[in-house]
C-alpha cells in the first residue's frame, strides 16, 4: 500500500505543472457533513450514481453503525431514485454488512485511489463517469481517485477524529495539500 502511495505521489510530481497536479486533489465541493450535498440541483445537473465511501464518511472508523445523517442521506438518495455502490478499502465482512442493510452493491479491500476499483463501482452502478459523484472524507484516496476517473467529486469532513494510524499520516500529508 505505501508503496503503491509513494509511486502515486512520485507520478503525481511528474506531472507538468502544479496546477494540474493540485486539481488532482481538488474536489468539485467541500461540505461539512452529507447533509449539506443538495441532491436535488446534483439530480438535475444529470447526476444519477454515487460511489460513496465508508469509514468517517458514513460511519465511524473500524464500525458498524451508520451515522444518523449518513443514514438519512442514504435513504433521500435512494427515494430520488440514485443508485449508490459502497466503495471501501475496509474488508468484505464489514463493508458488505452495511451494504447490506441498505441493499446497495459494494466494493471492498479496494486500496483506493487505484483506478480499477473505481471503475469496477461505475459497472456495477451501470453509469457513465460522467453521471456519478464520488463522496468521501479522503484527499488522497476518495478525491484523487474520483478525479481520476471524472466524475465528480465531493469531500466531507470526516466522523471523528479515530482513525487507521495510515490514515493519519495521510491526513498530515493533506494538511500540506489544502
Ligand atoms: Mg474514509
Amino acid at each position: 500500500m505505501y508503496k503503491f502511495i509513494g509511486r502515486l505521489i512520485q507520478a503525481m510530481a511528474l506531472t507538468s505543472s502544479r496546477k494540474q497536479r493540485l486539481s488532482l486533489i481538488s474536489p468539485n465541493e467541500t461540505v461539512n457533513s452529507l447533509s449539506e450535498i443538495d441532491l436535488k440541483a446534483l439530480y438535475l445537473a444529470k447526476k444519477r450514481g454515487i460511489i460513496l465511501d465508508l469509514d468517517n464518511t458514513i460511519t465511524p472508523w473500524n464500525q458498524y453503525k451508520v451515522n444518523h445523517k449518513a443514514h438519512n442521506f442514504i435513504h433521500n438518495a435512494l427515494q430520488l431514485k440514485y443508485k449508490i455502490c459502497l466503495l471501501s478499502n475496509a474488508s468484505r465482512v464489514r463493508t458488505g454488512k452495511i451494504a447490506k442493510l441498505y441493499n446497495l452493491p459494494y466494493v471492498a479491500a479496494a486500496f483506493k485511489p487505484r483506478k480499477k476499483p473505481f471503475q469496477q463501482a461505475l459497472q456495477l452502478l451501470n453509469l457513465e463517469n460522467n453521471e456519478v459523484m464520488v463522496i468521501g472524507d479522503q484527499l488522497f484516496t476518495d478525491i484523487l481517485g474520483g478525479n481520476r476517473i471524472n466524475c465528480y467529486t465531493i469531500l466531507v469532513n470526516p466522523l471523528e477524529e479515530k482513525e487507521f494510524i495510515g490514515t493519519k499520516l495521510m491526513r498530515m500529508l493533506e494538511k500540506a495539500f489544502r
